[in-house]
């Protein structure tokens, strides 16, 4: 990485994070007066130059102990309570604390330490160049990267939807991905940042902590952010070198990975729709991607 960048990567610029137990608590004083209300209808919302939205921006002081998820929740009860936020945005919040933080932590006990090498695809290449400079024609991606080199942060949506979704769909090494994490996020400690990308993210525990493998085509990035309307890229041309390449990468990927959508009753429905393309589409589906995958970047840590 050093050899790409003279100095250290990232940026500290514009630095805004708490440092003490009282910074920590004034942010969190914050999310709750300003941000928790809309939490519950925007969770999973992304809009560019927005990298916070309605998201709270705790876990680092979470993960780091400068504040604990009893009082944080028993915190957005109170909000509750007051008539300040509705329970949509509360059960959404403490869903995510008590359901999803406390899982992977389980999740992380039992399955270290062999889930480390965890790698169900198999895939082996390095990734992509845009992870480490943000230079991209897809603006999604270009968005998402930005948001982790300038602030150390992207809520989980870029996380999952946008970042493992183009990395599993790149056949990248979800090992080296994981890596990246670590590089980037101010919360990326082992315990949590572990299960997330090689279970939730990238799927290469093989199933264990999620049903299926979180990838999608542009059409739910569209449907979940503004990104497309300014992208290089058209969403809606599925096929070619104007198409959007998560269009032809998501099909390619289903084709090629047909064992793991195939043991998975959640998403078995997207074989039935890939068996019922025609040899024609799927040809250009398949050319398409090797074209795309050809010509990418890498860089190697
Ligand atoms: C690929 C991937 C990598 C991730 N890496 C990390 C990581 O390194 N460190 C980390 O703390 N979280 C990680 N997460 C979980 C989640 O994305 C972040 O906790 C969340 O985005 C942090 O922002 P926030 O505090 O604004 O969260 P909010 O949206 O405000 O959510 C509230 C809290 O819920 C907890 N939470 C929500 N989802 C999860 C989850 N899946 N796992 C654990 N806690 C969760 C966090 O403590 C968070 O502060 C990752 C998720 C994915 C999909
Ligand atoms: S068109 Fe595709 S590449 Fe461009 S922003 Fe939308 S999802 Fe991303």
């Amino acid at each position: 990485m050093l050899r790409l960048f003279d100095s250290s990567w990232g940026k500290t610029d514009g630095f805004a994070y708490a440092v003490d137990r009282s910074g920590a608590l004034q942010a969190a004083d914050d999310f709750f007066r300003h941000r928790l209300r809309e939490f519950g209808p925007f969770e999973d919302a992304m809009a560019a130059g927005e990298y916070t939205l309605y998201h709270s921006t705790l876990s680092i002081y979470l993960n780091n102990g400068l504040l604990g998820p009893q009082e944080l929740c028993d915190r957005a009860m109170e909000e509750l309570g007051n008539g300040n936020a509705p329970l949509n945005s509360v059960e959404g919040y403490i869903r995510q604390m008590i359901g999803w933080r406390e899982y992977i932590r389980n999740y992380y006990e039992a399955m270290m330490p062999a889930v480390r090498h965890a790698n169900t695809f198999g895939f082996k290449k390095a990734l992509p160049r845009s992870f480490w400079t943000a230079e991209s024609e897809m603006k999604c991606v270009r968005e998402c990267v930005s948001a982790v080199l300038e602030t150390g942060y992207s809520h989980h949506i870029a996380r999952l939807m946008v970042l493992c979704n183009y990395s599993n769909l790149t056949e990248t090494d979800p090992r080296e991905l994981l890596k990246w994490f670590h590089f980037g996020y101010l919360d990326a400690w082992q315990w949590v940042v572990l299960p997330n990308v090689l279970g939730m993210g990238t799927f290469a525990d093989g199933g264990v902590l999620a049903s299926k493998p979180y990838v999608a085509s542009g059409n739910y990035i569209n449907k979940m952010s503004n990104y497309c309307a300014d992208c290089a890229y058209s969403v809606s041309k599925k096929t070619g070198p104007k198409a959007c390449p998560f269009n032809y990468l998501y099909w390619n990927f289903v084709d090629r990975q047909q064992d793991a959508f195939e043991e998975s009753g959640r998403v078995s429905f997207m074989l039935n729709l890939l068996r019922k393309k025609p040899d024609e589409e799927m040809a250009e589906i398949r050319d398409s991607s090797r074209r795309y995958l050809d010509s990418l970047e890498r860089y190697e840590l």
